[in-house]
């Protein structure tokens, strides 16, 4: 399991986790590493310092990590990935298209706090960012949607 520190052509830094390096690459050429704040494709990969021991290196930039906190710690990144995405899943209701609405009343106390999932664009997701309502770009695996369907 590699985790991957990754950049979008707009600056936002995010973590990506990839079985492997080829994987990382395989996905990345197919389109299917995206930004989780903007939803952008061009995605580059960041070399890691702490990995290269350079030391004195630069602080890395505010990172948007796209893996739920409180997971047990002994489980392999990929089952504590799987386990996460499945809890979601089971926890919230599935809102489809209206997430942005919900959320946003939700937000604004016109609705009652539960946990959504649904579909939101980037520009969307961005505009609830801006006003300071958390949401959570969650990449489904694919494996765990073909169990869905
Ligand atoms: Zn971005």
């Amino acid at each position: 399991m590699k985790v991957l520190d990754l950049r979008c052509t707009h600056g936002h830094g995010f973590e990506g986790w990839f079985a492997s390096n080829e994987a990382f690459e395989t996905q990345l050429a197919g389109g299917l590493v995206e930004c989780p704040v903007c939803g952008d494709t061009a995605i580059v990969k960041l070399l890691s310092a702490p990995r290269l021991n350079l030391g004195n290196a630069k602080a890395p930039a505010e990172t948007a990590s796209t893996a739920p906190a409180q997971v047990p710690a002994r489980l392999s990144p990929e089952a504590r990935w799987m386990r996460a995405v499945r809890e979601v899943i089971a926890k919230t209701e599935d809102v489809g298209e209206r997430f942005a609405e919900e959320a946003r009343k939700m937000h604004y106390g016109e609705a009652e706090e539960r946990g959504i999932r649904g579909q939101a664009t980037p520009e969307q997701t961005e505009a609830l960012l801006d006003e300071g309502i958390a949401v959570m770009p969650l990449p489904i695996p694919a494996a765990l949607k073909e169990t869905l369907q």
